[in-house]
Protein backbone atom coordinates (compact mmCIF):
# COMPACT_ATOMS: atom_id res chain seq x y z
CA UNK A 1 0.00 0.00 0.00
CA UNK A 2 0.95 3.22 -0.79
CA UNK A 3 4.68 2.20 -1.66
CA UNK A 4 5.64 4.87 -4.61
CA UNK A 5 4.40 7.43 -2.09
CA UNK A 6 6.83 5.21 0.78
CA UNK A 7 9.23 5.41 -1.01
CA UNK A 8 9.52 9.18 -2.49
CA UNK A 9 8.96 10.56 0.79
CA UNK A 10 11.18 8.60 2.86
CA UNK A 11 13.90 9.71 -0.13
CA UNK A 12 13.44 12.98 0.90
CA UNK A 13 14.01 12.35 4.67
CA UNK A 14 16.74 11.01 3.74
CA UNK A 15 18.27 13.38 2.12
CA UNK A 16 18.72 15.28 5.11
CA UNK A 17 20.60 12.37 6.98
CA UNK A 18 23.35 13.77 8.71
CA UNK A 19 23.37 16.93 8.53
CA UNK A 20 24.19 18.73 11.47
CA UNK A 21 21.80 21.90 10.57
CA UNK A 22 19.50 22.85 8.26
CA UNK A 23 20.05 25.52 5.77
CA UNK A 24 16.65 27.22 4.66
CA UNK A 25 18.27 26.07 1.46
CA UNK A 26 18.36 22.23 2.26
CA UNK A 27 14.43 22.57 3.80
CA UNK A 28 13.69 24.36 0.40
CA UNK A 29 14.75 21.68 -1.46
CA UNK A 30 13.10 18.81 0.60
CA UNK A 31 10.31 20.22 0.64
CA UNK A 32 10.14 20.72 -3.26
CA UNK A 33 10.79 16.78 -3.05
CA UNK A 34 8.09 16.02 -0.67
CA UNK A 35 5.92 18.72 -3.24
CA UNK A 36 6.98 16.36 -6.07
CA UNK A 37 6.01 13.19 -3.72
CA UNK A 38 2.57 14.26 -2.91
CA UNK A 39 2.02 15.65 -6.80
CA UNK A 40 3.02 12.04 -7.92
CA UNK A 41 0.91 10.42 -5.68
CA UNK A 42 -2.03 11.99 -6.88
CA UNK A 43 -2.93 14.22 -4.21
CA UNK A 44 -5.30 16.71 -4.81
CA UNK A 45 -3.46 20.18 -5.55
CA UNK A 46 -5.27 22.39 -2.57
CA UNK A 47 -4.10 19.93 -0.20
CA UNK A 48 -0.62 19.56 -1.44
CA UNK A 49 -0.16 23.73 -0.63
CA UNK A 50 -1.55 23.64 2.38
CA UNK A 51 0.50 20.48 3.38
CA UNK A 52 3.79 21.79 1.96
CA UNK A 53 2.79 25.26 3.60
CA UNK A 54 2.03 23.85 6.92
CA UNK A 55 5.47 22.30 6.75
CA UNK A 56 7.47 25.07 5.63
CA UNK A 57 6.05 27.45 8.19
CA UNK A 58 6.54 24.91 10.76
CA UNK A 59 10.28 23.76 9.55
CA UNK A 60 11.68 27.53 8.63
CA UNK A 61 10.63 28.24 12.91
CA UNK A 62 13.08 27.29 15.46
CA UNK A 63 11.06 23.57 15.65
CA UNK A 64 14.08 22.76 13.09
CA UNK A 65 16.58 25.49 12.82
CA UNK A 66 17.33 24.98 16.58
CA UNK A 67 16.95 21.27 16.77
CA UNK A 68 19.76 19.18 17.33
CA UNK A 69 18.70 16.86 14.83
CA UNK A 70 16.60 18.65 12.70
CA UNK A 71 16.14 15.96 10.00
CA UNK A 72 14.59 13.95 12.50
CA UNK A 73 12.50 17.18 13.30
CA UNK A 74 11.38 17.79 9.87
CA UNK A 75 10.11 13.81 9.55
CA UNK A 76 8.29 14.59 12.84
CA UNK A 77 6.51 17.58 10.94
CA UNK A 78 5.72 15.54 8.03
CA UNK A 79 4.57 12.99 10.01
CA UNK A 80 1.93 15.40 12.04
CA UNK A 81 0.87 17.07 8.29
CA UNK A 82 -0.36 13.38 7.33
CA UNK A 83 -2.03 12.64 10.47
CA UNK A 84 -3.62 15.96 9.99
CA UNK A 85 -4.76 16.10 6.54
CA UNK A 86 -6.13 13.07 7.24
CA UNK A 87 -8.40 14.08 9.92
CA UNK A 88 -5.98 13.19 12.75
CA UNK A 89 -8.14 10.40 14.89
CA UNK A 90 -9.54 7.50 14.02
CA UNK A 91 -13.46 8.01 13.57
CA UNK A 92 -15.83 5.12 14.22
CA UNK A 93 -19.42 4.11 12.95
CA UNK A 94 -21.77 5.73 14.94
CA UNK A 95 -24.32 2.93 16.59
CA UNK A 96 -25.65 5.11 19.15
CA UNK A 97 -29.46 5.01 17.97
CA UNK A 98 -32.13 3.14 18.21
CA UNK A 99 -32.16 -0.40 16.48
CA UNK A 100 -32.16 -1.02 14.22
CA UNK A 101 -29.32 1.36 12.96
CA UNK A 102 -29.38 2.31 9.86
CA UNK A 103 -26.26 2.15 7.70
CA UNK A 104 -26.62 3.02 3.86
CA UNK A 105 -23.61 2.09 1.27
CA UNK A 106 -23.30 4.94 -1.56
CA UNK A 107 -20.70 4.77 -4.61
CA UNK A 108 -20.19 4.22 -8.19
CA UNK A 109 -20.54 0.57 -9.75
CA UNK A 110 -17.49 -1.48 -9.22
CA UNK A 111 -16.06 0.75 -6.16
CA UNK A 112 -16.60 -2.47 -3.86
CA UNK A 113 -19.91 -1.61 -1.94
CA UNK A 114 -21.28 -5.20 -2.00
CA UNK A 115 -17.55 -6.35 -0.63
CA UNK A 116 -17.73 -3.44 1.86
CA UNK A 117 -21.52 -4.44 2.77
CA UNK A 118 -20.46 -7.61 3.90
CA UNK A 119 -16.80 -7.38 5.59
CA UNK A 120 -18.91 -4.37 7.55
CA UNK A 121 -21.54 -7.06 8.39
CA UNK A 122 -18.23 -9.20 9.82
CA UNK A 123 -16.79 -6.40 11.24
CA UNK A 124 -19.86 -5.26 13.62
CA UNK A 125 -20.50 -8.87 14.57
CA UNK A 126 -17.06 -9.71 15.64
CA UNK A 127 -15.88 -6.74 17.16
CA UNK A 128 -19.33 -4.85 18.30
CA UNK A 129 -21.36 -7.90 18.63
CA UNK A 130 -24.27 -6.62 16.64
CA UNK A 131 -26.94 -8.61 14.78
CA UNK A 132 -26.78 -7.60 11.40
CA UNK A 133 -28.85 -7.78 8.38
CA UNK A 134 -28.39 -6.93 5.33
CA UNK A 135 -30.04 -5.97 1.74
CA UNK A 136 -29.31 -5.25 -1.68
CA UNK A 137 -31.36 -2.31 -3.27
CA UNK A 138 -29.15 -2.90 -6.41
CA UNK A 139 -32.02 -4.00 -8.68
CA UNK A 140 -30.01 -2.97 -12.16
CA UNK A 141 -27.51 -5.69 -12.09
CA UNK A 142 -29.47 -8.91 -11.20
CA UNK A 143 -25.99 -10.61 -9.97
CA UNK A 144 -25.86 -8.06 -6.82
CA UNK A 145 -28.48 -9.37 -5.25
CA UNK A 146 -27.16 -12.95 -5.15
CA UNK A 147 -23.58 -11.96 -5.10
CA UNK A 148 -25.13 -10.54 -1.49
CA UNK A 149 -26.33 -13.15 -0.79
CA UNK A 150 -23.34 -15.18 -1.02
CA UNK A 151 -21.52 -12.84 1.00
CA UNK A 152 -23.80 -12.55 3.76
CA UNK A 153 -23.83 -16.78 3.95
CA UNK A 154 -19.88 -16.41 4.72
CA UNK A 155 -19.89 -13.90 7.41
CA UNK A 156 -23.04 -15.01 8.84
CA UNK A 157 -24.93 -11.78 8.20
CA UNK A 158 -29.10 -12.32 7.93
CA UNK A 159 -29.83 -11.74 4.31
CA UNK A 160 -33.20 -9.80 3.20
CA UNK A 161 -33.87 -10.96 -0.04
CA UNK A 162 -34.83 -8.51 -2.74
CA UNK A 163 -36.22 -8.74 -6.02
CA UNK A 164 -35.23 -7.03 -9.78
CA UNK A 165 -38.95 -6.49 -10.12
CA UNK A 166 -39.23 -4.36 -6.52
CA UNK A 167 -38.84 -0.55 -6.38
CA UNK A 168 -35.28 0.44 -3.83
CA UNK A 169 -37.19 2.27 -1.95
CA UNK A 170 -39.70 -0.32 -1.51
CA UNK A 171 -36.71 -2.85 -0.79
CA UNK A 172 -35.38 -0.58 1.51
CA UNK A 173 -38.53 0.08 3.46
CA UNK A 174 -39.40 -3.40 3.71
CA UNK A 175 -35.91 -4.40 4.93
CA UNK A 176 -36.27 -1.99 7.59
CA UNK A 177 -39.76 -3.37 8.79
CA UNK A 178 -38.24 -6.60 8.64
CA UNK A 179 -35.09 -5.96 10.62
CA UNK A 180 -37.37 -4.26 13.64
CA UNK A 181 -39.32 -7.41 13.55
CA UNK A 182 -36.23 -9.83 13.79
CA UNK A 183 -34.62 -7.72 16.15
CA UNK A 184 -31.56 -6.60 14.19
CA UNK A 185 -28.90 -4.41 15.82
CA UNK A 186 -27.81 -3.16 12.52
CA UNK A 187 -29.36 -2.68 9.14
CA UNK A 188 -26.93 -2.63 6.18
CA UNK A 189 -28.54 -1.40 3.10
CA UNK A 190 -26.01 -1.99 -0.09
CA UNK A 191 -27.56 0.65 -3.16
CA UNK A 192 -26.69 0.39 -6.79
CA UNK A 193 -24.06 2.34 -8.62
CA UNK A 194 -23.75 3.81 -11.97
CA UNK A 195 -20.59 4.13 -14.10
CA UNK A 196 -20.69 7.91 -13.43
CA UNK A 197 -22.05 10.42 -11.11
CA UNK A 198 -25.53 10.91 -12.57
CA UNK A 199 -29.13 12.86 -11.35
CA UNK A 200 -30.64 9.42 -12.03
CA UNK A 201 -28.17 7.92 -9.17
CA UNK A 202 -28.43 10.59 -6.94
CA UNK A 203 -32.23 10.46 -6.72
CA UNK A 204 -32.48 7.05 -6.05
CA UNK A 205 -30.19 7.44 -3.28
CA UNK A 206 -31.96 10.17 -1.79
CA UNK A 207 -35.40 8.93 -2.33
CA UNK A 208 -34.13 5.89 -0.27
CA UNK A 209 -32.03 7.57 2.46
CA UNK A 210 -35.65 9.33 2.87
CA UNK A 211 -37.40 6.55 3.55
CA UNK A 212 -35.49 4.53 5.96
CA UNK A 213 -33.46 7.94 7.66
CA UNK A 214 -29.90 6.32 8.02
CA UNK A 215 -28.39 6.68 10.51
CA UNK A 216 -25.17 6.55 8.87
CA UNK A 217 -24.17 7.02 4.98
CA UNK A 218 -21.05 5.52 4.12
CA UNK A 219 -19.20 6.58 0.87
CA UNK A 220 -17.61 3.73 -0.80
CA UNK A 221 -14.61 4.73 -2.80
CA UNK A 222 -11.84 2.87 -4.85
CA UNK A 223 -8.95 4.29 -4.08
CA UNK A 224 -7.04 3.58 -6.89
CA UNK A 225 -8.90 6.41 -8.43
CA UNK A 226 -7.20 8.69 -6.64
CA UNK A 227 -7.90 12.59 -5.89
CA UNK A 228 -10.99 11.54 -7.86
CA UNK A 229 -12.23 9.75 -4.91
CA UNK A 230 -12.47 13.08 -3.25
CA UNK A 231 -14.00 14.97 -6.09
CA UNK A 232 -16.63 12.11 -6.28
CA UNK A 233 -16.87 11.41 -2.70
CA UNK A 234 -17.87 16.28 -2.88
CA UNK A 235 -20.54 14.83 -5.49
CA UNK A 236 -22.03 12.46 -2.70
CA UNK A 237 -21.60 14.61 -0.13
CA UNK A 238 -24.03 17.16 -1.47
CA UNK A 239 -26.82 14.91 -2.51
CA UNK A 240 -26.62 12.62 0.51
CA UNK A 241 -24.77 14.10 3.69
CA UNK A 242 -22.52 11.54 4.00
CA UNK A 243 -21.50 10.13 7.24
CA UNK A 244 -18.33 8.98 6.20
CA UNK A 245 -16.20 7.00 3.48
CA UNK A 246 -14.63 4.00 2.74
CA UNK A 247 -12.17 3.69 0.84
CA UNK A 248 -11.30 0.11 -1.31
CA UNK A 249 -8.69 -1.32 -2.97
CA UNK A 250 -6.03 -0.02 -0.98
CA UNK A 251 -4.14 -2.84 -1.23
CA UNK A 252 -3.56 -2.44 -4.72
CA UNK A 253 -2.73 1.36 -4.48
CA UNK A 254 0.67 2.87 -4.76
CA UNK A 255 -0.03 6.16 -4.93
CA UNK A 256 -2.09 6.78 -1.89
CA UNK A 257 -3.38 10.11 -3.40
CA UNK A 258 -7.56 9.21 -2.65
CA UNK A 259 -5.99 8.58 1.49
CA UNK A 260 -4.47 11.94 1.44
CA UNK A 261 -7.13 14.23 -0.40
CA UNK A 262 -10.92 12.64 0.68
CA UNK A 263 -10.94 14.43 3.87
CA UNK A 264 -9.46 17.67 2.96
CA UNK A 265 -11.67 17.67 0.24
CA UNK A 266 -14.86 16.95 1.42
CA UNK A 267 -14.51 17.20 5.48
CA UNK A 268 -15.82 13.91 6.02
CA UNK A 269 -13.37 11.26 7.63
CA UNK A 270 -12.42 8.03 6.31
CA UNK A 271 -13.61 5.88 8.49
CA UNK A 272 -12.54 2.33 7.05
CA UNK A 273 -10.51 1.31 4.53
CA UNK A 274 -10.22 -2.08 2.48
CA UNK A 275 -7.30 -3.59 1.83
CA UNK A 276 -8.26 -7.20 -0.44
CA UNK A 277 -11.35 -8.97 -1.44
CA UNK A 278 -11.78 -10.93 1.36
CA UNK A 279 -14.85 -10.37 4.11
CA UNK A 280 -12.26 -9.78 6.51
CA UNK A 281 -9.73 -7.25 4.98
CA UNK A 282 -11.30 -4.35 6.51
CA UNK A 283 -9.78 -2.35 8.95
CA UNK A 284 -10.95 0.99 10.73
CA UNK A 285 -8.70 3.69 9.43
CA UNK A 286 -6.31 5.21 11.92
CA UNK A 287 -4.46 8.41 10.76
CA UNK A 288 -1.43 8.06 12.68
CA UNK A 289 -1.13 4.24 11.35
CA UNK A 290 -1.29 5.21 7.52
CA UNK A 291 1.14 7.87 8.48
CA UNK A 292 3.66 6.05 9.91
CA UNK A 293 3.12 3.40 7.08
CA UNK A 294 3.81 6.24 4.61
CA UNK A 295 6.74 7.12 5.91
CA UNK A 296 8.11 3.06 5.43
CA UNK A 297 7.90 3.45 9.67
CA UNK A 298 5.29 0.54 9.29
CA UNK A 299 2.06 -0.17 11.37
CA UNK A 300 3.11 -2.74 14.22
CA UNK A 301 0.01 -1.45 15.87
CA UNK A 302 -2.76 -3.10 13.20
CA UNK A 303 0.02 -5.83 12.38
CA UNK A 304 -0.63 -6.82 16.28
CA UNK A 305 -4.48 -6.53 16.24
CA UNK A 306 -4.85 -8.45 12.96
CA UNK A 307 -2.90 -11.07 15.14
CA UNK A 308 -5.23 -11.25 17.59
CA UNK A 309 -8.15 -11.82 15.46
CA UNK A 310 -6.73 -14.40 13.40
CA UNK A 311 -7.15 -17.92 14.39
CA UNK A 312 -4.06 -19.20 16.01
CA UNK A 313 -4.09 -16.43 18.39
CA UNK A 314 -0.95 -17.73 20.79
CA UNK A 315 1.13 -18.46 17.14
CA UNK A 316 0.65 -15.27 16.20
CA UNK A 317 0.94 -13.21 18.84
CA UNK A 318 4.18 -14.59 19.84
CA UNK A 319 5.14 -13.11 15.92
CA UNK A 320 4.10 -10.09 16.52
CA UNK A 321 5.92 -9.40 19.66
CA UNK A 322 9.10 -10.89 18.15
CA UNK A 323 8.89 -8.93 15.46
CA UNK A 324 7.95 -5.48 17.44
CA UNK A 325 11.10 -6.68 19.35
CA UNK A 326 13.00 -6.91 16.63
CA UNK A 327 14.15 -10.18 17.70
CA UNK A 328 16.27 -12.00 14.88
CA UNK A 329 14.32 -14.36 13.03
CA UNK A 330 14.51 -17.41 11.40
CA UNK A 331 12.99 -19.65 9.05
CA UNK A 332 10.92 -21.40 11.01
CA UNK A 333 9.54 -18.16 12.34
CA UNK A 334 9.16 -17.08 8.48
CA UNK A 335 7.16 -19.80 7.60
CA UNK A 336 4.74 -19.76 10.63
CA UNK A 337 4.80 -16.20 9.55
CA UNK A 338 3.49 -17.51 5.85
CA UNK A 339 0.83 -19.91 7.22
CA UNK A 340 -0.46 -16.63 9.35
CA UNK A 341 -0.02 -14.17 6.80
CA UNK A 342 -2.78 -15.86 4.94
CA UNK A 343 -5.32 -15.31 7.91
CA UNK A 344 -3.86 -12.03 7.84
CA UNK A 345 -4.77 -10.50 4.53
CA UNK A 346 -1.92 -12.36 2.48
CA UNK A 347 1.90 -11.78 2.20
CA UNK A 348 1.41 -8.40 0.89
CA UNK A 349 -1.10 -7.04 3.24
CA UNK A 350 1.47 -8.06 6.30
CA UNK A 351 4.53 -6.80 4.56
CA UNK A 352 3.17 -3.15 3.86
CA UNK A 353 2.30 -3.20 8.10
CA UNK A 354 6.00 -4.36 8.36
CA UNK A 355 8.29 -1.32 9.36
CA UNK A 356 10.92 -0.62 6.27
CA UNK A 357 9.19 -2.65 3.67
CA UNK A 358 7.35 0.22 2.25
CA UNK A 359 11.08 0.73 0.79
CA UNK A 360 11.58 -2.60 -0.67
CA UNK A 361 11.25 -3.00 -4.34
CA UNK A 362 7.37 -3.57 -5.62
CA UNK A 363 9.12 -6.29 -7.54
CA UNK A 364 10.57 -7.96 -4.57
CA UNK A 365 6.96 -7.48 -3.07
CA UNK A 366 5.36 -8.94 -5.99
CA UNK A 367 7.42 -12.03 -6.05
CA UNK A 368 6.18 -12.55 -2.37
CA UNK A 369 2.38 -13.05 -4.14
CA UNK A 370 -0.18 -15.37 -2.26
CA UNK A 371 -0.74 -17.85 -4.47
CA UNK A 372 3.32 -18.79 -4.25
CA UNK A 373 2.32 -19.28 -0.74
CA UNK A 374 1.68 -22.72 -0.64
CA UNK A 375 4.96 -23.49 -2.61
CA UNK A 376 7.09 -21.64 0.13
CA UNK A 377 6.00 -23.12 2.68
CA UNK A 378 6.56 -26.67 1.15
CA UNK A 379 10.27 -25.59 0.40
CA UNK A 380 11.10 -24.77 4.27
CA UNK A 381 9.05 -28.14 5.26
CA UNK A 382 11.60 -29.76 3.12
CA UNK A 383 14.64 -28.44 5.49
CA UNK A 384 15.80 -29.80 8.34
CA UNK A 385 15.54 -27.75 11.68
CA UNK A 386 18.90 -26.89 11.40
CA UNK A 387 19.15 -26.09 8.06
CA UNK A 388 15.88 -23.28 9.46
CA UNK A 389 17.55 -22.48 11.63
CA UNK A 390 20.86 -21.47 9.75
CA UNK A 391 20.09 -20.81 6.49
CA UNK A 392 23.65 -20.11 6.17
CA UNK A 393 24.49 -24.18 5.36
CA UNK A 394 22.44 -24.55 2.16
CA UNK A 395 24.68 -25.06 -0.04
CA UNK A 396 24.49 -26.84 -3.28
CA UNK A 397 23.58 -30.27 -2.56
CA UNK A 398 21.12 -29.10 0.18
CA UNK A 399 19.50 -26.91 -2.49
CA UNK A 400 18.52 -29.91 -4.81
CA UNK A 401 17.96 -32.19 -2.08
CA UNK A 402 15.33 -29.50 -0.79
CA UNK A 403 14.00 -28.95 -4.87
CA UNK A 404 13.03 -32.42 -4.82
CA UNK A 405 11.84 -32.87 -1.20
CA UNK A 406 9.06 -29.81 -2.11
CA UNK A 407 8.56 -30.58 -6.21
CA UNK A 408 9.93 -27.15 -6.59
CA UNK A 409 13.53 -26.02 -8.52
CA UNK A 410 17.03 -25.37 -6.90
CA UNK A 411 16.11 -21.69 -8.36
CA UNK A 412 12.60 -21.63 -6.53
CA UNK A 413 14.67 -22.46 -3.42
CA UNK A 414 17.71 -19.65 -4.30
CA UNK A 415 14.60 -17.54 -4.70
CA UNK A 416 12.88 -17.93 -1.22
CA UNK A 417 16.17 -17.70 0.58
CA UNK A 418 16.94 -14.84 -0.79
CA UNK A 419 13.51 -13.33 0.01
CA UNK A 420 13.94 -14.62 3.59
CA UNK A 421 17.41 -12.94 3.67
CA UNK A 422 16.40 -9.51 2.53
CA UNK A 423 13.06 -9.49 5.30
CA UNK A 424 15.86 -10.01 7.97
CA UNK A 425 18.33 -7.68 7.06
CA UNK A 426 14.66 -5.24 7.24
CA UNK A 427 13.73 -6.66 10.46
CA UNK A 428 16.96 -6.50 11.96
CA UNK A 429 17.18 -2.77 10.28
CA UNK A 430 14.13 -1.21 11.25
CA UNK A 431 12.64 -3.68 14.27
CA UNK A 432 15.02 -3.51 16.99
CA UNK A 433 14.25 -0.20 18.89
CA UNK A 434 10.59 0.68 17.84
CA UNK A 435 9.14 3.55 16.21
CA UNK A 436 11.27 5.94 17.76
CA UNK A 437 14.46 4.58 16.83
CA UNK A 438 12.98 4.77 13.30
CA UNK A 439 12.53 7.87 13.06
CA UNK A 440 15.78 8.38 14.08
CA UNK A 441 16.85 7.01 11.29
CA UNK A 442 14.92 8.49 8.71
CA UNK A 443 15.93 12.10 10.24
CA UNK A 444 19.73 11.57 10.95
P1 LIG B 1 -19.90 -2.78 -6.17
O1 LIG B 1 -20.28 -2.76 -7.63
O2 LIG B 1 -19.63 -1.41 -5.68
O3 LIG B 1 -20.86 -3.52 -5.31
O4 LIG B 1 -18.48 -3.53 -6.10
P2 LIG B 1 -18.13 -5.00 -5.62
O5 LIG B 1 -18.30 -5.13 -4.16
O6 LIG B 1 -18.83 -5.99 -6.49
O7 LIG B 1 -16.56 -5.01 -5.91
C1 LIG B 1 -16.01 -4.90 -7.20
C2 LIG B 1 -14.73 -5.68 -7.27
O8 LIG B 1 -13.76 -5.11 -6.42
C3 LIG B 1 -14.88 -7.12 -6.81
O9 LIG B 1 -14.11 -7.95 -7.66
C4 LIG B 1 -14.29 -7.12 -5.40
O10 LIG B 1 -13.75 -8.36 -5.05
C5 LIG B 1 -13.22 -6.08 -5.54
N1 LIG B 1 -12.90 -5.43 -4.26
C6 LIG B 1 -13.72 -4.77 -3.40
N2 LIG B 1 -13.05 -4.28 -2.35
C7 LIG B 1 -11.74 -4.62 -2.53
C8 LIG B 1 -10.52 -4.38 -1.80
O11 LIG B 1 -10.47 -3.73 -0.74
N3 LIG B 1 -9.37 -4.89 -2.34
C9 LIG B 1 -9.38 -5.59 -3.51
N4 LIG B 1 -8.20 -6.04 -3.96
N5 LIG B 1 -10.47 -5.82 -4.22
C10 LIG B 1 -11.65 -5.35 -3.75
Amino acid sequence: MFNSLTERLSGAMQGLRGKGRLTEDSIRDALREVRVALLEADVALPVVKDFIAQVRMRALGQEVTKSLTPGQALVKIVNDELIRVMGEQNESLDLNAAAPVVVMLAGLQGSGKTTTTAKLAKHLAEAHGKKVMVVSADVYRPAAIAQLETLAGQVGAIFQPSDVSQSPVDIASGALAEARRQFADVLLVDTAGRLHVDAELMDEAKAIAAAVNPHEILFVVDSMTGQDAANTARAFDEALALTGVVLTKTDGDARGGAALSVRQVTGKPIKFIGAGEKPDALQPFYPDRIASRILGMGDVLSLVEEAERSVDKAKAEKLAKKIRRGAGFSLEDFKSQIEQMDQMGGVSGLMDKLPGMGQIPDQVKNKVNDGETRRMVAIINSMTPKEREFPDVIKGSRKRRIANGSGTTIQDVNKLLKQFGQMQKMMKKFGKGGMGKMMKRLGQ
